[in-house]
């Protein structure tokens, strides 16, 4: 087995293998054990504070009492940690993400250029603002998918279900939310550590400078716990599943949806209640992901798995729905407490009115792939004005979010 993290040192491996070549299972193999020998240290772009080594099962003798589980049933245990996995990868991931802010703050204030410090510039406004409006937005969505797995885990306790069983099978119900997070989080990283490379400018490309480690470091993220590619392949997939399994209503609002785009329609009184725009944008997301993957599914069937561009599509559409709504009711929920101020409404604002460019291009991607003639104008309608954001200056958002980073000199939210 190629690359396990702490292989250099650990005494107890959990490995998982088949029995008779065909019943997935989990073991436990203890370092000493016949047949079981470790290679030497990988020479590696970063992490390099962590053992990482190729495994070797020559013949390998394991009693039986170390088998984990029941035998076939190694699934369970691989696939539910996996998710747990993701989560606190996410978790890892933004704690890098404010460092990789605070670093990057504290150096534009103090680098100076054309006798002024670089955070002055509003291109580097720009980009330090850019860096917390993604960390702030994909936090709100880790804090409501943990909250969601605890509650979940508790009403399993309650039910008597053991510890295991409770954390593992919360988890596996939000799987999809985990393999979401697992993208988003470590793209969020690898975009603050690159952005804070290009803010320290040439120092950031010196070893000398703790900005070139985190953007070595941050890299592996996108790769281990199953690539980005798998995890985005992985969502859509498992949504795709459960809708045939009725455990998620797709196709039934998917039909709605496009009954919809064939009424005239509703233009009915404005709605004045706070975040109304912002709501029915949401709305409208949520709409182009069921109008895109409803069509998807109804047109191509079985033959849509191979077409992974549109599944990434999809998948790219659903995290920023799901991180900008996280997002919206974080917010929402400060304003009622009375605790929001304008960073956090400016925050929402920028992320959702680039959102709907960005799940229009998506949604506009992968319709063109699969629909023509009046069924394409349709759709692409439909696309329009589903995401269709209101007007909003996002420059004068984006610096008030800067200047108060700069007057904080850290991640401060
Ligand atoms: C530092 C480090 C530590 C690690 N620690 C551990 C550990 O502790 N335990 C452990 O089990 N593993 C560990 N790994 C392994 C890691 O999980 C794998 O490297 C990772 O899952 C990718 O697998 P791969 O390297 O075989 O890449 P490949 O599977 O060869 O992927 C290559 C590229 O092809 C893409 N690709 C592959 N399949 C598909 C597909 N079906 N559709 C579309 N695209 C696809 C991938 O997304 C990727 O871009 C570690 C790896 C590293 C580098």
């Amino acid at each position: 087995k190629c690359r396990i993290t702490n292989g250099g040192f650990a005494d107890i491996y959990t490995v998982f293998a088949k029995v008779d070549g065909d019943k997935f299972t989990g073991f436990i193999v203890e370092r000493g054990f016949e047949g079981f020998t470790q290679g030497p240290e990988e020479h590696k772009m970063g992490i390099k504070g962590s053992s990482t080594v190729q495994l070797y099962f020559q013949d390998c003798k394991v009693p039986v009492e170390n088998v984990l589980g029941d035998i076939g049933k190694g699934h369970k245990i691989a696939f539910n940690i996996l998710n747990i996995g993701r989560l606190k990868l996410c978790a890892a991931a933004l704690g890098g993400a404010k460092r990789a802010i605070t670093t990057s703050v504290e150096y534009a204030n103090t680098r100076e250029q054309f006798k002024t410090a670089i955070a002055n510039f509003g291109a580097i406004k720009h980009k330090l603002a850019e860096m917390v409006i993604q960390t702030y937005a994909c936090e709100s969505a880790l804090y409501r998918t943990a909250a969601w797995i605890e509650e979940k885990e508790k009403e399993a306790l309650a039910e008597g279900k053991p510890f295991n069983d409770a954390l593992l099978g919360a988890a596996e119900e939000y799987a999809i939310e985990c393999a979401l997070l697992k993208v988003h989080g470590s793209e969020t990283l690898d975009f603050c550590v690159d952005e804070g490379v290009q803010i320290h400018g040439g120092n950031g490309f010196s070893a000398e400078y703790n900005i070139s480690r985190a953007y070595r470091d941050s890299r592996i993220n996108r790769i281990y716990e199953g690539t980005n590619e798998i995890n985005r392949l992985l969502s859509v997939d498992m949504t795709l599943k459960r809708a045939m399994q009725g455990r998620l209503a797709m196709m039934g609002p998917a039909m709605k949806v496009g009954q919809e785009l064939l009424a005239i329609p509703d233009f009915g009184d404005a709605d004045e209640s706070p975040f109304a725009a912002e709501r029915k944008l949401l709305e409208g997301f949520k709409k182009a992901i069921l109008l895109t993957a409803g069509a998807a599914a109804q047109k191509l069937m079985m033959k849509l798995e191979h077409e992974q561009e549109i599944l990434m599509n999809i998948s790219d559409m659903s995290i920023d729905t799901f991180i900008g709504e996280s997002l919206l009711l974080r917010v929402m929920r400060l304003e009622q407490e009375g605790k929001a101020t304008q960073i956090h409404r400016d925050i929402a604002g920028v992320f959702l009115y680039d959102a709907a460019d960005r799940i229009a291009k998506a949604a506009k991607d992968a319709i063109n792939s699969f629909a023509e003639g009046d069924e394409q104008r349709m759709m692409l309608m439909g696309v329009r004005r589903f995401t269709k954001a209101q007007s909003f200056n996002s420059k004068d958002a984006r610096r008030r979010i800067a200047d108060a980073l700069i007057a904080e000199q850290r991640y401060f939210l």
